[in-house]
Protein backbone atom coordinates (compact mmCIF):
# COMPACT_ATOMS: atom_id res chain seq x y z
CA UNK A 1 0.00 0.00 0.00
CA UNK A 2 0.94 3.61 -0.52
CA UNK A 3 -0.82 4.87 2.80
CA UNK A 4 1.77 6.13 4.65
CA UNK A 5 3.06 3.66 7.52
CA UNK A 6 1.36 6.19 10.08
CA UNK A 7 -1.85 6.74 8.85
CA UNK A 8 -4.46 6.58 11.25
CA UNK A 9 -6.64 3.50 10.40
CA UNK A 10 -10.09 3.23 12.07
CA UNK A 11 -11.54 -0.06 11.79
CA UNK A 12 -15.17 0.06 12.64
CA UNK A 13 -16.09 -3.60 13.87
CA UNK A 14 -12.26 -4.59 14.49
CA UNK A 15 -13.15 -7.61 16.51
CA UNK A 16 -15.71 -9.17 14.06
CA UNK A 17 -14.83 -11.89 11.29
CA UNK A 18 -13.65 -9.22 8.39
CA UNK A 19 -12.29 -6.57 10.87
CA UNK A 20 -9.99 -8.81 12.63
CA UNK A 21 -8.47 -9.88 9.66
CA UNK A 22 -8.01 -6.85 8.00
CA UNK A 23 -6.47 -5.58 11.65
CA UNK A 24 -4.22 -8.43 11.34
CA UNK A 25 -3.75 -7.68 7.41
CA UNK A 26 -2.82 -4.49 8.04
CA UNK A 27 -0.46 -4.45 10.81
CA UNK A 28 1.25 -7.29 8.86
CA UNK A 29 2.11 -4.48 6.15
CA UNK A 30 3.74 -2.34 8.86
CA UNK A 31 0.32 -0.08 10.04
CA UNK A 32 1.31 1.40 13.66
CA UNK A 33 -1.37 3.42 13.57
CA UNK A 34 -4.61 1.05 13.67
CA UNK A 35 -7.64 1.87 15.37
CA UNK A 36 -10.49 -0.24 16.78
CA UNK A 37 -13.32 1.35 19.50
CA UNK A 38 -14.98 -1.90 21.88
CA UNK A 39 -18.82 -1.77 20.90
CA UNK A 40 -19.03 -1.25 25.00
CA UNK A 41 -17.41 1.86 24.43
CA UNK A 42 -18.99 3.17 21.68
CA UNK A 43 -22.44 1.72 20.14
CA UNK A 44 -22.15 2.92 16.37
CA UNK A 45 -25.50 2.25 16.40
CA UNK A 46 -25.99 5.74 18.44
CA UNK A 47 -25.37 8.48 16.66
CA UNK A 48 -23.56 10.61 18.78
CA UNK A 49 -21.31 7.73 19.86
CA UNK A 50 -20.15 6.87 16.37
CA UNK A 51 -19.52 10.89 16.07
CA UNK A 52 -17.33 11.38 18.60
CA UNK A 53 -15.89 8.13 17.59
CA UNK A 54 -14.95 9.63 14.31
CA UNK A 55 -14.11 13.22 16.09
CA UNK A 56 -11.74 11.68 18.48
CA UNK A 57 -10.31 9.58 16.30
CA UNK A 58 -9.75 11.85 13.04
CA UNK A 59 -9.07 8.83 10.84
CA UNK A 60 -7.09 9.08 7.35
CA UNK A 61 -9.03 5.97 6.68
CA UNK A 62 -12.04 4.30 7.71
CA UNK A 63 -12.72 0.25 7.12
CA UNK A 64 -16.56 0.11 8.11
CA UNK A 65 -17.09 -3.81 8.89
CA UNK A 66 -19.33 -3.39 11.56
CA UNK A 67 -22.21 -4.94 10.99
CA UNK A 68 -25.28 -6.82 12.32
CA UNK A 69 -24.11 -10.25 10.90
CA UNK A 70 -25.75 -13.97 10.48
CA UNK A 71 -26.32 -16.85 9.21
CA UNK A 72 -29.95 -18.05 7.33
CA UNK A 73 -31.41 -18.91 10.21
CA UNK A 74 -30.71 -15.71 11.91
CA UNK A 75 -31.77 -13.67 9.12
CA UNK A 76 -35.13 -14.92 9.09
CA UNK A 77 -35.48 -14.82 12.70
CA UNK A 78 -34.76 -10.96 13.10
CA UNK A 79 -35.31 -9.36 9.98
CA UNK A 80 -35.76 -5.56 11.64
CA UNK A 81 -32.44 -5.86 13.25
CA UNK A 82 -30.73 -6.67 10.43
CA UNK A 83 -32.26 -4.15 8.67
CA UNK A 84 -32.62 -0.95 11.21
CA UNK A 85 -28.86 -1.85 13.00
CA UNK A 86 -27.69 -2.39 9.78
CA UNK A 87 -28.80 1.04 8.47
CA UNK A 88 -27.84 2.79 11.78
CA UNK A 89 -24.60 2.15 12.12
CA UNK A 90 -24.00 3.01 7.92
CA UNK A 91 -25.67 5.93 8.06
CA UNK A 92 -23.91 7.06 11.93
CA UNK A 93 -20.25 6.40 11.06
CA UNK A 94 -20.88 7.62 6.75
CA UNK A 95 -22.89 11.10 8.11
CA UNK A 96 -19.93 11.33 10.52
CA UNK A 97 -16.91 10.73 8.67
CA UNK A 98 -18.42 12.99 5.45
CA UNK A 99 -18.88 15.73 7.73
CA UNK A 100 -15.38 15.38 8.53
CA UNK A 101 -14.60 14.93 5.27
CA UNK A 102 -12.29 12.16 5.84
CA UNK A 103 -10.87 11.25 2.55
CA UNK A 104 -11.09 7.42 2.22
CA UNK A 105 -13.85 4.84 3.88
CA UNK A 106 -14.00 1.54 2.55
CA UNK A 107 -17.47 0.02 2.79
CA UNK A 108 -18.66 -3.45 3.52
CA UNK A 109 -21.02 -5.37 1.56
CA UNK A 110 -21.82 -9.23 1.25
CA UNK A 111 -23.07 -10.69 -2.28
CA UNK A 112 -26.60 -11.33 -0.52
CA UNK A 113 -27.24 -8.03 -2.49
CA UNK A 114 -27.77 -9.62 -5.73
CA UNK A 115 -30.70 -10.64 -7.11
CA UNK A 116 -32.23 -14.36 -6.32
CA UNK A 117 -32.04 -15.54 -10.02
CA UNK A 118 -29.43 -13.43 -11.71
CA UNK A 119 -27.25 -14.71 -14.03
CA UNK A 120 -24.09 -16.64 -12.61
CA UNK A 121 -21.10 -15.67 -11.82
CA UNK A 122 -22.40 -12.37 -10.58
CA UNK A 123 -20.99 -8.84 -11.58
CA UNK A 124 -21.27 -5.91 -10.53
CA UNK A 125 -23.69 -5.10 -12.89
CA UNK A 126 -26.65 -7.20 -12.11
CA UNK A 127 -26.97 -5.26 -8.70
CA UNK A 128 -31.06 -4.17 -8.72
CA UNK A 129 -32.16 -5.78 -11.54
CA UNK A 130 -34.29 -8.33 -10.27
CA UNK A 131 -35.80 -9.28 -6.74
CA UNK A 132 -33.90 -10.06 -3.59
CA UNK A 133 -33.79 -14.00 -1.68
CA UNK A 134 -36.24 -13.47 0.77
CA UNK A 135 -34.56 -15.23 3.77
CA UNK A 136 -32.41 -12.29 3.30
CA UNK A 137 -33.77 -9.49 1.68
CA UNK A 138 -34.08 -7.04 5.21
CA UNK A 139 -30.33 -7.21 5.04
CA UNK A 140 -29.50 -7.21 1.62
CA UNK A 141 -31.55 -3.94 1.77
CA UNK A 142 -29.63 -2.58 4.50
CA UNK A 143 -26.44 -3.39 2.35
CA UNK A 144 -27.50 -2.30 -0.73
CA UNK A 145 -28.41 1.52 1.10
CA UNK A 146 -24.75 1.55 2.00
CA UNK A 147 -23.50 0.80 -1.79
CA UNK A 148 -25.77 4.54 -2.34
CA UNK A 149 -24.49 6.14 0.64
CA UNK A 150 -21.09 6.04 -0.76
CA UNK A 151 -21.84 6.63 -4.02
CA UNK A 152 -23.90 9.59 -3.18
CA UNK A 153 -21.11 11.18 -0.73
CA UNK A 154 -18.76 10.49 -3.88
CA UNK A 155 -21.24 12.63 -5.58
CA UNK A 156 -21.96 15.39 -3.46
CA UNK A 157 -18.55 15.80 -1.37
CA UNK A 158 -16.02 14.31 -3.90
CA UNK A 159 -14.70 11.90 -1.42
CA UNK A 160 -12.97 8.55 -3.07
CA UNK A 161 -14.81 6.17 -0.36
CA UNK A 162 -15.55 2.62 -2.50
CA UNK A 163 -17.54 -0.34 -1.53
CA UNK A 164 -16.35 -3.85 -1.39
CA UNK A 165 -18.73 -7.43 -1.97
CA UNK A 166 -17.42 -9.94 -0.60
CA UNK A 167 -18.49 -13.53 -1.04
CA UNK A 168 -19.80 -15.60 2.27
CA UNK A 169 -16.59 -15.30 4.57
CA UNK A 170 -15.18 -18.01 7.13
CA UNK A 171 -12.34 -18.03 9.31
CA UNK A 172 -10.86 -17.26 12.73
CA UNK A 173 -12.90 -15.35 14.99
CA UNK A 174 -16.12 -16.47 13.33
CA UNK A 175 -19.01 -16.40 15.07
CA UNK A 176 -19.48 -20.37 15.74
CA UNK A 177 -23.40 -20.35 17.51
CA UNK A 178 -24.76 -23.46 16.91
CA UNK A 179 -28.14 -21.86 14.95
CA UNK A 180 -27.17 -18.69 14.79
CA UNK A 181 -24.05 -18.77 12.91
CA UNK A 182 -22.67 -18.83 9.17
CA UNK A 183 -22.91 -22.59 7.03
CA UNK A 184 -19.41 -22.80 7.92
CA UNK A 185 -18.57 -22.10 11.60
CA UNK A 186 -22.05 -24.02 11.91
CA UNK A 187 -20.75 -27.41 10.40
CA UNK A 188 -18.02 -27.26 12.23
CA UNK A 189 -19.24 -26.82 16.10
CA UNK A 190 -21.91 -29.53 15.39
CA UNK A 191 -19.60 -31.97 13.29
CA UNK A 192 -17.38 -31.24 16.58
CA UNK A 193 -19.66 -31.94 18.81
CA UNK A 194 -21.35 -35.25 17.20
CA UNK A 195 -17.75 -36.39 17.02
CA UNK A 196 -16.79 -35.68 20.63
CA UNK A 197 -19.92 -37.30 21.78
CA UNK A 198 -20.05 -39.65 19.66
CA UNK A 199 -22.94 -39.38 17.75
CA UNK A 200 -23.73 -41.42 14.83
CA UNK A 201 -25.52 -39.14 12.66
CA UNK A 202 -25.96 -35.40 11.86
CA UNK A 203 -28.50 -33.52 10.24
CA UNK A 204 -27.01 -30.86 7.62
CA UNK A 205 -29.79 -28.18 6.58
CA UNK A 206 -31.53 -27.82 3.38
CA UNK A 207 -31.26 -29.81 0.47
CA UNK A 208 -27.24 -30.03 0.09
CA UNK A 209 -28.24 -28.54 -3.52
CA UNK A 210 -27.32 -25.10 -3.01
CA UNK A 211 -23.84 -23.63 -3.57
CA UNK A 212 -21.92 -21.04 -1.95
CA UNK A 213 -18.47 -19.12 -2.82
CA UNK A 214 -16.61 -19.25 0.61
CA UNK A 215 -13.79 -16.57 0.95
CA UNK A 216 -11.43 -17.02 3.72
CA UNK A 217 -10.86 -13.78 5.96
CA UNK A 218 -7.18 -13.55 5.55
CA UNK A 219 -7.77 -13.58 1.85
CA UNK A 220 -10.62 -11.33 2.06
CA UNK A 221 -8.43 -8.77 3.75
CA UNK A 222 -5.81 -9.06 1.31
CA UNK A 223 -8.11 -8.47 -1.78
CA UNK A 224 -10.03 -5.16 -0.22
CA UNK A 225 -6.49 -3.78 0.89
CA UNK A 226 -5.35 -4.53 -2.82
CA UNK A 227 -8.74 -2.80 -3.95
CA UNK A 228 -8.00 -0.07 -1.51
CA UNK A 229 -5.33 0.75 -3.68
CA UNK A 230 -6.23 0.13 -7.07
CA UNK A 231 -9.74 0.36 -7.53
CA UNK A 232 -11.69 3.85 -7.64
CA UNK A 233 -15.27 2.99 -8.77
CA UNK A 234 -18.38 4.80 -7.87
CA UNK A 235 -19.87 1.56 -7.87
CA UNK A 236 -18.07 -0.89 -5.91
CA UNK A 237 -16.17 -4.56 -6.20
CA UNK A 238 -16.62 -8.45 -5.81
CA UNK A 239 -14.08 -9.81 -3.98
CA UNK A 240 -14.00 -13.59 -3.96
CA UNK A 241 -12.72 -17.09 -4.55
CA UNK A 242 -13.80 -17.54 -7.47
CA UNK A 243 -15.10 -21.10 -6.85
CA UNK A 244 -18.40 -22.54 -4.98
CA UNK A 245 -19.29 -25.92 -3.74
CA UNK A 246 -22.49 -27.35 -3.22
CA UNK A 247 -23.41 -27.76 0.51
CA UNK A 248 -23.95 -31.21 0.25
CA UNK A 249 -19.78 -31.49 -1.03
CA UNK A 250 -18.96 -28.61 1.73
CA UNK A 251 -20.50 -30.60 4.49
CA UNK A 252 -18.43 -33.64 3.50
CA UNK A 253 -15.29 -31.41 3.54
CA UNK A 254 -16.16 -30.15 6.98
CA UNK A 255 -16.91 -33.57 8.21
CA UNK A 256 -13.09 -34.74 7.06
CA UNK A 257 -11.21 -31.92 8.17
CA UNK A 258 -13.06 -31.94 11.48
CA UNK A 259 -12.36 -35.87 11.65
CA UNK A 260 -16.07 -37.14 11.91
CA UNK A 261 -17.07 -40.50 10.31
CA UNK A 262 -20.12 -40.30 11.15
CA UNK A 263 -23.75 -40.35 8.93
CA UNK A 264 -24.39 -37.02 7.19
CA UNK A 265 -28.26 -36.61 6.75
CA UNK A 266 -30.83 -34.25 5.51
CA UNK A 267 -32.61 -31.76 7.46
CA UNK A 268 -35.31 -30.73 5.12
CA UNK A 269 -37.35 -28.61 7.42
CA UNK A 270 -34.49 -25.32 7.11
CA UNK A 271 -34.00 -23.88 3.39
CA UNK A 272 -31.51 -23.96 1.29
CA UNK A 273 -31.85 -20.06 0.48
CA UNK A 274 -30.13 -18.63 -2.47
CA UNK A 275 -29.31 -21.53 -4.92
CA UNK A 276 -26.59 -20.02 -5.51
CA UNK A 277 -24.04 -17.26 -5.22
CA UNK A 278 -20.74 -17.15 -7.17
CA UNK A 279 -19.02 -13.67 -7.57
CA UNK A 280 -17.80 -13.23 -10.99
CA UNK A 281 -14.25 -11.68 -10.04
CA UNK A 282 -12.85 -10.49 -13.22
CA UNK A 283 -12.82 -6.78 -12.33
CA UNK A 284 -10.07 -8.01 -8.99
CA UNK A 285 -8.52 -10.16 -11.22
CA UNK A 286 -8.22 -7.64 -14.18
CA UNK A 287 -6.42 -5.20 -10.76
CA UNK A 288 -3.90 -8.18 -10.63
CA UNK A 289 -5.56 -10.34 -7.46
CA UNK A 290 -6.87 -13.63 -6.81
CA UNK A 291 -7.49 -15.44 -3.81
CA UNK A 292 -4.62 -17.71 -2.15
CA UNK A 293 -6.09 -20.16 0.41
CA UNK A 294 -7.47 -23.25 -0.70
CA UNK A 295 -10.89 -24.23 0.92
CA UNK A 296 -9.32 -26.93 2.62
CA UNK A 297 -6.62 -24.96 4.09
CA UNK A 298 -8.97 -22.35 4.94
CA UNK A 299 -11.24 -24.76 6.60
CA UNK A 300 -7.81 -26.51 9.01
CA UNK A 301 -7.01 -23.16 10.09
CA UNK A 302 -10.69 -22.38 10.93
CA UNK A 303 -10.78 -25.23 13.39
CA UNK A 304 -7.75 -24.98 14.76
CA UNK A 305 -9.14 -21.34 15.70
CA UNK A 306 -12.14 -22.89 17.00
CA UNK A 307 -10.55 -25.65 19.29
CA UNK A 308 -8.05 -23.68 20.68
CA UNK A 309 -9.97 -20.41 20.89
CA UNK A 310 -14.13 -21.45 21.40
CA UNK A 311 -13.45 -25.24 22.27
CA UNK A 312 -11.01 -25.00 24.81
CA UNK A 313 -13.02 -22.35 26.97
CA UNK A 314 -16.43 -23.89 27.43
P1 LIG B 1 -26.55 -17.50 3.27
O1 LIG B 1 -25.45 -17.64 2.28
O2 LIG B 1 -26.95 -16.10 3.50
O3 LIG B 1 -27.73 -18.36 2.90
O4 LIG B 1 -25.98 -17.94 4.67
P2 LIG B 1 -25.43 -19.24 5.39
O5 LIG B 1 -23.99 -19.12 5.60
O6 LIG B 1 -26.27 -19.38 6.60
O7 LIG B 1 -25.58 -20.46 4.37
C1 LIG B 1 -26.75 -21.10 4.30
C2 LIG B 1 -26.72 -22.34 3.40
O8 LIG B 1 -26.03 -23.41 4.06
C3 LIG B 1 -28.15 -22.77 3.23
O9 LIG B 1 -28.29 -23.42 1.99
C4 LIG B 1 -28.32 -23.73 4.40
O10 LIG B 1 -29.40 -24.63 4.21
C5 LIG B 1 -26.97 -24.45 4.41
N1 LIG B 1 -26.55 -25.00 5.73
C6 LIG B 1 -26.30 -26.29 5.99
N2 LIG B 1 -25.96 -26.49 7.26
C7 LIG B 1 -25.97 -25.27 7.86
C8 LIG B 1 -25.68 -24.80 9.20
O11 LIG B 1 -25.34 -25.56 10.11
N3 LIG B 1 -25.78 -23.47 9.44
C9 LIG B 1 -26.13 -22.60 8.45
N4 LIG B 1 -26.19 -21.30 8.73
N5 LIG B 1 -26.42 -23.00 7.19
C10 LIG B 1 -26.35 -24.32 6.89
Amino acid sequence: LTLPRDATIYIAGHRGLAGSALWRGLEARGFSSLVGVPSAEADLRDRQAARRVIEDVRPDVIFLAAARVGGIAANIAAPTDFLSENLQIQANVMDAAAAKGVPKLVFLGSSCIYPRLAPQPLREEYLMTGPLEPTNEAYAVAKIAGIMHVKAVRQQYGLKWISVMPSNLYGPGDNFHPQKSHVVPGMIRRFHEAKVNGVEEVAVWGTGRARRELLFADDFADGTLHALEHFDGSDFINVGSGEDISIADLAALVARVVGYDGTLSQDLSKPDGMPQKLLDTSRMQELGWTSSTSLEQGLRQTYEWFLSEVAAHE
